[in-house]
């Protein structure tokens, strides 16, 4: 079923009785071409662009959950492409590139909002990284600002410029950066999947994967084996669980990240703001909720909820940015498991097993990623050679050296 403002009036005055599912419900086939482990956004990503770019459309998605019950469902909902190193910048301003048309391309109503990402300094140290990144950024023809403080007042009056501690010197400003709601991401991915010939197994975990003289076959799952001569994982924080299954170790620690809802108020954040001071990045919802986060916790779980430091960090920086927000309510909070590689860049390859291909180590960061993940992993399935987008995101760098280190923080997945 297409969805136009046609269906729209046209349901509208039948009653609402004719919408059909968004997707099916099949039973899991004994085997597929391709098989997608994990149906989170780039699990989702990746079926529907093997559907649309390369014609294969005997694909199942396999998901433990429901689909979108991971961090695609948990996160901030924040988007950008304002990177500095050479292998990130083109692939996430692809992904911004593909945000940009993505409504029309799956028919559905992501709301994609670009409203502006404003990252701060406060510091003459950060303001000259700022500078830098923006630069790089501008050489590969992505747009970047660099506001001084007065241009950060005209875009957000409310905020603390004159805090003793973290004086606001001004930002880098990227006018195309923003949000999109999250959920609607991985139900239009799914529905346009769908449409497309893809099986969207949900309640059906992977438990094994089976390897036969060094290729893969299928996987085992709590609905019986599946087989196939290709298989991705998207797993996320789950991804070194899964890649165990088939002997590999992933150089990846899986640690949960929070976020929070305030209660609803009027407009005060119109942009996305990124504090550079502390660990805090804020945006505004449509309903009026304050949708904001900070830091990892820093302790390996598999838990899907944080812990109270964490927490106190958060509101210690809400209010040192916004004072304002001090007597706000905090409505909801929750957790999702990160998968954090050693240099806070993330992996779309092969492995070592033929057949079997690995997309993970997405940090606090993949959700804006969703579609270039997708279209690159699905580019790496179908060609079995990765796409010169993701060329740098190799499994093996790690061994030989060739990081990928954005935060210059080394192999300090709690620094990412
Ligand atoms: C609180 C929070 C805030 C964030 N904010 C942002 C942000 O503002 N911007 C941004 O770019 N990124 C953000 N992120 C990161 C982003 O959400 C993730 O990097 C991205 O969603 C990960 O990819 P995914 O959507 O495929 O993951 P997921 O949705 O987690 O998908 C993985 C799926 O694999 C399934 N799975 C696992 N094991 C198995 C198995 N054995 N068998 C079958 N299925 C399995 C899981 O159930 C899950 O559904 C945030 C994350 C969190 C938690």
């Amino acid at each position: 079923m297409r969805y136009s403002i046609f269906s729209l009036l046209s349901e509208a005055l039948r009653g609402n009785t004719g919408w059909q599912p968004a997707w099916r419900d099949p039973e899991p086939k004994a085997s597929y071409d391709a098989i997608i482990v994990g149906g989170g956004g780039h699990g989702l990503s990746t079926a529907y662009y093997l559907a649309k770019e390369h014609g294969l459309t005997n694909v199942a998605v396999v998901e433990k959950g429901y689909l979108g019950s991971g961090n695609v469902g948990r996160n901030t909902t924040i988007i950008r492409s304002n990177y500095l190193l050479p292998g990130n910048i083109p692939f996430y301003e692809h992904s911004l590139k593909l945000w940009e048309g993505l409504e029309q391309d799956i028919n559905y109503n992501a709301m994609v909002s670009q409203r502006g990402v404003l990252h701060l300094f406060e510091s003459d140290g950060t303001r000259d990284a700022a500078a830098r990144r923006g630069n790089a950024m501008r050489l590969e023809g992505v747009d970047a600002e660099l506001l001084d403080r007065e241009g950060v007042r005209r875009l957000a009056p409310m905020l603390d410029f004159d805090s003793a501690r973290f004086p606001v010197m001004g930002g880098l400003w990227q006018p195309r950066g923003g949000t999109v709601r999250h959920d609607a991401v991985a139900w239009g991915y799914a529905r346009a999947a769908d449409r497309r010939g893809v099986d969207l197994i949900q309640n059906c975990e992977v438990t094994g994967i089976r390897v036969e003289n060094g290729r893969v076959l299928g996987v085992e799952t709590t609905r019986g084996f599946i087989g196939a001569p290709k298989v991705g994982l998207a797993c996320a924080g789950n991804s070194s669980r899964v890649a165990a299954m088939a002997g590999l170790q992933l150089p990846i620690e899986s640690h949960v990240l929070q976020a929070f809802v305030s209660e609803g108020v009027k407009p005060l954040v119109d942009q996305v703001i990124i504090f550079g001071a502390g660990h805090f990045y804020i945006s505004q919802s449509d309903k009026g909720g304050l949708v904001f986060g900070g830091d990892i916790d820093r302790y390996n779980s598999y838990a899907q909820r944080g812990n109270l430091p964490v927490i106190h960090e958060v509101m210690e920086a809400a209010v040192a940015l916004m004072p304002s927000v001090s007597r706000l309510r905090v409505l909801r909070q929750w957790g999702g498991i990160m998968d954090m590689s050693m240099d806070g860049s993330p992996i779309i390859d092969k492995t070592p097993i033929a057949g079997l291909y690995i997309n993970c180590g997405w940090c606090i960061g993949g959700f804006k990623a969703t579609p270039a993940s997708g279209w690159c992993f699905a580019h790496t399935i179908a060609r079995d050679e990765p796409h010169r987008l993701n060329a740098a995101y190799r499994l093996d760098r790690f061994a030989t050296g060739d990081l990928i280190d954005e935060a210059g923080t080394g192999a300090t997945p709690n620094l990412h």
